[in-house]
């Protein structure tokens, strides 16, 4: 008899329920692929599978309860599977209990007996496991909830087609649909296609067919990650029916919902993580959230064979940035069907040097379904010395931050001059006439120089002088390098500001601080601040108290982004969806 347990009963039979949607009995009759895919994946987006390893059913329904907890609007609208890792509970009955529990709740099940050459705890021999399978499966009274699930491990099934056929004849009688699923704890192979199930594989997999492939391998090099990706993209291209994920890495993680993975294995909460690299999947729903993806939209799961098309953001960091929602905003708005990710490339991959994990990055892009993107710190100037073309201000300010993939070309711009002219222009600033005092001498400041090189004179001051006077000879314009001491003087001569450092931005060196004296800012002047996180700089409140036309980091981040839009696909940038978008996730 399941256990009784009226508490947890009560708190996830309304959460879970409503979250899932389901509670009906399973079909007796076959479904066909794509109505079983579609039952098993249910919206565009992944499933997200808890892992549940616990010792007992008390233990798993102490799990269970831990569910509702993490639930928000947001991560309450994602379709979740609780996977049942019965290799962690010794037990026949308290196995059962727990299968029990779950079944009470409605929520889908994934039915688990990892061996420990697979990550999991079992050392049953095979016939064992098949028995196992076979007595739970026909123990169970009713169907499983719709959208469940048995695992078992390919390797197994290869070695004993017809001992597996039977559990999976059964297992598909009562109701599961077939997971295949293949575990290396030592590497991932760098071929995308080992990665994935041999052709037909599936469908000629003994007992009735497997729906869905698993993979889950141990990444040690970036080559790996990125080779995870690509068998993703791959594997997902023509129907949904392939869930790679690596250990000890977030990046196949974080990135499944763009590549149209069916499954995605996290974690219920911190404390509970049962395999290196999963993330707690509210913490996880969370991200996506920042990024501007939707549950329903449709165009995460594209399925007419190639990958569906992409923009990325390369950068270090990059999962913090805006321009995801900003630009899946876009696309969506535009009615256009590519979608844009970050993809953070590590500091230490294992193999190559900095510039060699760039251009292998970039490489990989096309397999991935990437037709343009952008690039930020550290490497807006490695973007610029691989592109095979640079376009406009990326020639002479020898760093770009937007890229397309024209053909075989490499394409590259730098559209932070728009960004800053398009900003200030927007809010009615005086270009022609100003005097510029551009503070910072990186690679923003570059950027803003060039674009206001012909106004009234151009000043640049930097910590670091030789860093600005870099920037004048690179512009080979009339510009006057400031010692840093002197900035507040020259502050007060000028009509326009320009801030360019971290100073005031959240998670930078020095947050609470301002590079420039409350008295160096006076009425009739202008700031442009870059720093977008906080939307409102210590600089920022001082010079609004001081009168200044204040015009803030998100401002230049639209024009930027805007323009890069502008490049990928030739049309107008809709530009009222993009500034929404922008600012929800401020
Ligand atoms: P970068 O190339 O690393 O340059 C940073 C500049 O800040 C350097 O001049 C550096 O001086 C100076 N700096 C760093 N820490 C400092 C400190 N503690 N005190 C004084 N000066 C300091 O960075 P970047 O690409 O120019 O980006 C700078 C900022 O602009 C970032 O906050 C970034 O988010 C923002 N940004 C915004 C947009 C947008 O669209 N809104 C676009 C691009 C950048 P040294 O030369 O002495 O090291």
């Amino acid at each position: 008899m399941p256990e009784k347990d009226p508490k947890l009963h009560d708190i996830l039979r309304d959460d879970v329920r409503t979250l899932t949607g389901i509670g009906q009995p399973a079909e007796s009759e076959p479904m066909p692929v794509d109505a079983a895919i579609r039952a098993v994946a249910p919206r565009p987006v992944p499933s997200i599978v808890l892992s549940v390893a616990a010792k007992d059913a008390k233990e798993v329904s102490r799990l269970l309860a831990k569910i509702p907890e993490q639930l928000d609007d947001r991560v309450a609208r994602y379709p979740v599977k609780i996977e049942l890792r019965f290799d962690a509970i010794p037990d026949f009955s308290g196995r059962l209990t727990a299968a029990s529990l779950v079944f009470r709740l409605g929520v889908p099940l994934i039915l688990t007996l990892r061996a420990r050459r697979e990550g999991g705890h079992s050392t049953a021999t095979e016939p064992d496991r098949q028995r196992f399978f076979l007595s739970v499966v026909g123990a169970l009274r009713k169907a499983p909830p719709p959208g469940s699930l048995i695992d078992v491990e390919a390797q197994a099934v290869a070695a004993d087609p017809e001992g597996w056929g039977q559990v999976l004849q059964q297992a598909h009688e009562r109701g599961f649909h077939v997971l295949l699923s293949h575990h290396d704890l030592e590497v991932t192979p760098e071929k995308a296609q080992a990665l994935l199930p041999s052709p037909n594989l599936l469908d000629q997999t003994p007992g009735g067919g497997a729906l869905l492939w698993k993979s889950a391998t141990t990444v040690r090099t970036w080559s790996q990650d990125l080779a995870i990706l690509r068998a993703l993209a791959r594997g997902n291209a023509g129907s949904r029916r392939a869930a790679i994920m690596g250990m000890e890495t977030a990046t196949s993680r974080l990135l499944a919902p763009f590549f149209g993975a069916p499954l995605v294995y996290a974690a219920i909460d911190r404390d509970h993580v049962v395999a290196r690299g999963q993330i707690p999947f509210a913490d996880m729903v969370r991200v996506w959230a920042r990024w501007g993806i939707d549950v329903e939209d449709a165009a995460l799961a594209a399925t007419d064979g190639t990958p569906a098309p992409r923009w990325t953001l390369l950068g270090r960091p990059a999962y913090h940035s805006l321009s995801p929602a900003m630009h899946n905003g876009a696309a969506r708005a535009a009615g256009r069907a590519e979608r844009y990710f970050p993809l953070e490339v590590p500091e230490h991959t294992g193999t190559g040097s900095a510039l060699e994990v760039f251009r292998q990055t970039l490489d990989t892009l096309p397999e991935l379904g990437v037709r343009g993107g952008n690039a930020t710190i550290p490497f807006k100037v490695p973007l610029a010395a691989t592109a095979d073309r640079l376009v406009g201000d990326a020639e002479a300010l020898g760093a770009a931050n937007t890229f397309l993939l024209d053909g075989d070309q490499l394409v590259a711009h730098n559209t932070d001059p728009h960004g800053v002219r398009a900003a200030l222009e927007e809010a009615g600033a005086e270009l022609a006439d100003a005097r510029v005092l551009v503070v910072g001498a990186g690679g923003a400041a570059a950027g803003a120089v060039h674009a206001l090189r012909d106004s009234a004179g151009v000043s640049v001051t930097n910590r670091t002088t030789e860093h600005a006077q870099e920037i004048r000879d690179r512009v080979h314009g009339d510009v006057t390098v400031i010692p840093w001491q002197d900035r507040a003087a020259a502050a007060r001569e000028a009509t326009l500001l320009v801030q360019t450092t971290p100073l005031g931005m959240t998670g930078g060196p020095a947050p609470d601080e301002s590079p420039l004296p409350a008295d160096a800012l006076r009425e009739g002047q202008t700031l442009l601040e870059t720093v977008y996180i906080p939307t409102m700089t210590p600089l920022m409140k001082q010079a609004e108290a001081h009168g200044v036309r204040v015009v803030g980091g998100t401002a230049m981040l639209l024009h930027q982004g805007a323009e890069s839009f502008r490049i990928w696909t030739g049309e107008d940038p809709p530009l009222a969806a993009m500034r929404r978008d922008r600012k929800s996730v401020v």
